[in-house]
């Protein structure tokens, strides 16, 4: 792929919050393999308001370590966040995202930077998890129950996907025109589509410190996903008022069988009736406001209609992948 900027090619984006253990011996592998997939390269960190010493970690680093620059936000934010402000600020024409734990092996940047630059325009490597590192059982089957229910939930394929990708300049400019506030990067990304292909990697252990992810975090992000990919949950409020009328047909029936033929206690068929009505009524009214709340909800997402991923013909103005419209400040 040609690319008449002087900018890096290769952006590198790492987020980091309280990695000052590892976070040095982190850069100096990547940027050793950084330089080998391309000669212009930047390395951007993102300090999610660590609480440790990371920022002055990070400082030195970008002394000692070539193309090693440092963004540090003004409080923790969370990862999602992070991710944005780092491809926000990257320059590159690809964009590789990994973690600061060496979970998401460096030697695999050469590989994708090769598969990038390859003539079968890919847009997107993504890097696949071939193996869970040794993590605890309830965090592996919560995960496949989480990317599962994801995966039938919204009808786009979850399962293996890790933040570990490159990007091409396109794609980020895509997603950059994405204005919603809460991220759930994985399934933006997924959701935006262009050519992707993948690689499969292992998941070491992490190399020091330890996972900022408590169980409340992972709910709030699976929650986080769900919600914002799908309306199923609203939906479901409807098909529950709809079994709720069937049965409450049934029951009708049956309870004015038995008041005819003078089998039921006096008063009470009236109570049954009337509950079973205001019953489904009720969840299907509610079904209805649903409906009109996940309309509501995409469009005040305020997506793009569509994306753009090439163009044939006439030679467009600027890089040449403009895309369409004006592109989100
Ligand atoms: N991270 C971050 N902000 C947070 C939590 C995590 O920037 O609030 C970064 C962290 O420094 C690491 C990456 O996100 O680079 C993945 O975090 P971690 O390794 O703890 O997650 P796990 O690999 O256990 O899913
Ligand atoms: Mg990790």
């Amino acid at each position: 792929m040609t690319n008449e900027r002087n900018g890096p090619e290769l952006s590198i984006v790492i987020p980091a919050y309280n990695e000052e253990k590892q976070l040095s011996h982190t850069l100096e592998i990547v940027a050793l393999h950084a330089e080998l997939a391309s000669s212009r390269y930047e390395i951007v960190v993102v300090d999610d308001g660590s609480s440790d010493n990371t920022w002055d970690v990070l400082q030195q680093c970008s002394k000692r370590i070539r193309g090693v620059r440092g963004l540090r936000l003004s409080r923790n934010f969370g990862k999602e966040t992070a991710l944005c402000a780092g491809l926000e600020d990257a320059l590159g024409s690809a964009v590789i995202v990994m973690d600061a734990d060496l979970q998401h092996p460096p030697e695999l940047i050469e590989t994708m930077v090769r598969m990038w630059r390859s003539d079968g325009g890919i847009d997107i490597v993504e890097g696949v998890k071939r193996v869970r590192g040794n993590e605890p059982v309830v965090k592996r089957i919560g995960a496949k129950t989480f990317y599962g229910a994801l995966t039938r939930l919204t009808g786009h394929r979850f399962e293996g996907a890790s933040d570990y990708k490159l990007l091409d300049r396109k794609v980020v400019d895509a997603w950059k025109r994405l204005p919603e506030r809460t991220t759930f990067f994985r399934g933006m990304i997924v959701w935006l589509g262009f050519h992707t292909a993948k690689v499969e990697f292992d998941v070491p252990p992490r190399s020091g410190g330890q996972t900022r992810w408590g169980f409340l975090a992972l709910a709030r992000l699976a929650l986080n996903a769900i919600i914002a990919y799908s309306a199923v949950p609203l939906r479901l409020i409807g098909v529950v008022g709809l079994l709720f009328m069937v049965g409450a047909f049934g029951l009708g029936v049956q309870t004015l069988v038995r008041k005819w033929t003078g089998g039921a206690v006096t008063g009470f068929t009236t109570v049954i009736l009337l509950l079973l009505v205001i019953g489904s009524a009720v969840m299907i009214s509610l079904s209805t406001i649903g409906e009109y709340v996940a309309a509501i909800y995409n469009e005040v997402k305020g997506r793009p209609r569509y994306l753009i991923r090439e163009r044939a013909g006439q030679e467009t103005e600027g890089n040449g992948f403009a895309l369409t419209g004006g592109r989100h400040a």
